[in-house]
């Protein structure tokens, strides 16, 4: 067990932990939390067993990027290549990902990306609704953790799932919506997998991408 995951336990079991003098410490309260909480939340997604895609997937994929990132950005579920790897947006999709956060000047290693899902659906089906509400809490503790500027939504269902709604990804597309208590700026746009199906999309992808530019340029 490493030291901020034997920490945290024992904070949570409240007994005392003594830090050697020397050992680097956290700048603030805040980022000791954090510290501490990344790694209990990253073991409670390797090992959740909250619903039945635990028993078909191969791995979890918790995310990847900078934990402290301006900018979030949140796909629907793993795929075949991404339950492979346990790393989101790996496939395809991801390289279209990739591309179009390039476009608007982000690289991958400069956002943090996850998936409303850790695990991936059989057969890429759609997430079901149970299984949305059994792995949403582990979204919304990565986002308090990271405290991002910004959340880029890819694809109708994460857009739907963070929004609260059922309204089709044409009328979220272009706003600005707020998530969580601190009223989060937060745009949605196409999914890549579905741009790589309808490329003749990819124009409304970029007006959005720009539109998420400016949203955070805060113009
Ligand atoms: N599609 C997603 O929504 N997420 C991934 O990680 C890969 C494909």
């Amino acid at each position: 067990m490493n030291r901020a995951l034997r920490k945290a336990y024992l904070e949570a079991l409240q007994i005392d932990s003594w830090v050697l003098r020397g050992e680097p410490t956290a700048s603030s309260p805040g980022e000791a939390r954090a510290a501490d909480a990344w790694p209990v939340l990253t073991r409670e997604v390797e090992t959740c067993e909250r619903c039945d895609l635990c028993k078909t997937r191969t791995r979890t994929v918790f995310g990847v990027g900078d934990r402290h990132a301006e900018w979030f950005v949140v796909g629907e579920a793993p795929g075949a290549d991404e339950d492979r790897q346990g790393e989101p947006f790996v496939g395809r999709a991801g390289q279209l990902l990739n591309a179009m956060l390039r476009a608007i000047g982000l690289g991958r290693e400069q956002v943090f990306i996850a998936n409303v899902l850790k695990c991936r659906p059989p057969g890429n089906r759609d997430p079901q609704k149970s299984e949305i509400a059994e792995c949403l809490p582990y979204l919304e503790r990565q986002i308090s953790l990271v405290r991002p500027k910004m959340i880029l939504v890819v694809g109708r269902i994460a857009a739907q799932t963070l929004l609260q709604t059922d309204a089709p990804l044409a009328r979220l597309r272009q706003k600005v919506h707020r998530f969580g208590e601190s009223g989060l700026p937060l745009v949605a746009t196409y999914h890549p997998a579905y741009l790589l199906r309808t490329p003749s999309d990819k124009r409304r992808a970029w007006d959005d991408l720009k539109f998420a530019r400016r949203v955070r340029a805060g113009g």
